[in-house]
C-alpha cells in the first residue's frame, strides 16, 4: 500500500517538484557496507543498486565534497542548487573493493570516516562482533533478529569496558571465541588501501573516533581522547590533514552538547550525525544530519529521500502532531 502511494506520488510529478522546491537544502548521505550481489547481510547495498542510485544522483543533483558543502554553510550564503555529499561510515574493506571503482568511473567524490584502531588492525568493531555471533548456529536468544536492535540499545548505553565484558560473555556462553581478526565481510581497508583511494583525489578520510565508543558513555577525558587520538593516528598513517568527524552511532542518546564543542576544539571543521534531515543555511556544522542508505533501501525509497519527499512528510507530521 504505502509502495503503491509511492508509486502514484512519483506518477504526479510530487517527486519532481519536491526536488524543485527543496534545492537550497543540501543532502549527505550516509552508507556502510557494499556487497558484489544480493546479500543484504551487514544491510550492503549491492554493487547492482549503488550504479542505479550514482547515476540518478548524476542526473539530478550536483555532487560535491564534504567539505565544500561545509564551507558553503559556513559562509552563511544561500547554497549551491541541489548539493549532495557522499559519505561512508567505519572503513570497511567492501568500500573498497565494491563502491571506489563506481566512485572512479563516475568520478564521484566521497568521504570515509574511519575507526583508527580498527585501520590499524587492533580490533575490530564491537558492533560487527556483536552482529557476528547473531550469525553463529548457535546464538542465544538476545541476538536473534527480533531482537537484536534492542541489545544494540542496551549496549549502546553501558560504559565501554562492561559492554565490551558483556559480549565476551555472550560468547563464552555460546562456546565460541571470537575471531582476533575480523571475518572477510567485517575486515578493514589498509592503509595502502585508503592511500591509493585518497591519491586518487576522490577520496576524503575522515575520523569516526579511535574505538567507535557512544559518546555520551563516556568521560570527557575520554571522548577528547578518542578525538584527538584518532585525528593524529589518522593523520600520520595517511600523511594528510584530517578535517571531518563523524559520530560513533550518531543517534541524539549518543552525544551531548559539550560534544559538539569538543569536535570543534580539536580541530575539525564539521561533525556528521546518523539521524535524518538536510542541512541548510544556519544549520550547525558541528552536528550535520544525514539521509541513510542500506540494503533494504529500494529505488523509489531511495529517491523519496534525496528528492525531498521524507522531508516535507517530516514536517507535516511534525506540524500537526
Ligand atoms: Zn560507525
Amino acid at each position: 500500500m504505502k509502495r503503491l502511494a509511492l508509486r502514484i506520488l512519483r506518477s504526479s510529478g510530487l517527486f519532481a517538484l519536491a526536488r524543485k522546491t527543496s534545492a537550497g537544502m543540501a543532502r549527505i548521505l550516509m552508507y556502510h557496507n557494499f556487497s558484489q550481489g544480493d546479500d543484504a547481510s551487514n544491510g550492503a547495498v549491492s554493487v547492482e543498486a549503488a550504479r542505479q542510485q550514482l547515476a540518478y544522483l548524476c542526473e539530478h543533483f550536483q555532487i560535491v565534497p564534504l567539505i565544500k558543502l561545509v564551507e558553503q554553510l559556513k559562509s552563511g550564503k544561500p547554497l549551491d542548487s541541489r548539493m549532495v555529499a557522499l559519505t561512508v561510515d567505519d572503513g570497511r574493506r567492501n568500500f573498497y573493493e565494491f563502491l571506489f571503482p563506481l566512485l572512479k568511473e563516475f568520478q564521484i567524490p566521497t568521504t570515509v570516516f574511519v575507526v583508527s584502531s580498527f585501520i590499524r588492525r587492533e580490533d575490530w568493531l564491537w558492533t560487527d562482533k556483536v552482529l557476528w555471533l547473531a550469525e553463529q548456529p548457535l546464538s542465544v536468544e538476545e541476538l536473534h533478529p527480533d531482537k537484536v536492535e534492542h541489545f544494540f540499545a542496551r549496549m549502546n548505553r553501558l560504559r565501554p569496558e562492561k559492554r565490551n565484558a558483556c559480549i565476551d560473555l555472550i560468547a563464552q556462553r555460546m562456546r565460541v571465541l571470537i575471531p582476533r581478526e575480523p571475518p572477510a565481510q567485517y575486515a578493514p581497508c589498509s592503509w595502502t588501501e585508503l592511500r591509493q583511494m585518497v591519491d586518487s583525489g576522490l577520496v576524503e578520510i575522515g575520523s569516526h573516533s579511535v574505538t567507535h565508543p557512544i559518546f555520551s558513555s563516556l568521560t570527557d577525558e575520554e571522548s577528547w581522547w578518542e578525538l584527538t587520538t584518532s585525528r593524529s593516528q589518522i593523520e600520520s598513517g595517511l600523511e594528510r590533514k584530517v578535517e571531518s568527524f563523524c559520530f560513533p552511532n550518531g543517534q541524539p542518546m549518543d552525544y551531548f552538547p559539550l560534544h559538539l564543542g569538543q569536535v570543534e576544539r580539536a580541530g575539525y571543521s564539521s561533525a556528521v550525525l546518523t539521524h535524518f534531515g538536510m542541512p541548510c543555511p544556519g544549520s550547525n556544522p558541528y552536528a550535520l544530519p544525514r539521509i541513510g542508505v542500506g540494503g533494504q533501501t529500494n529505488f523509489l525509497s531511495f529517491r523519496k529521500y534525496v528528492d525531498g519527499i521524507e522531508h516535507y512528510q517530516a514536517q507535516l507530521t511534525s506540524a500537526f502532531w
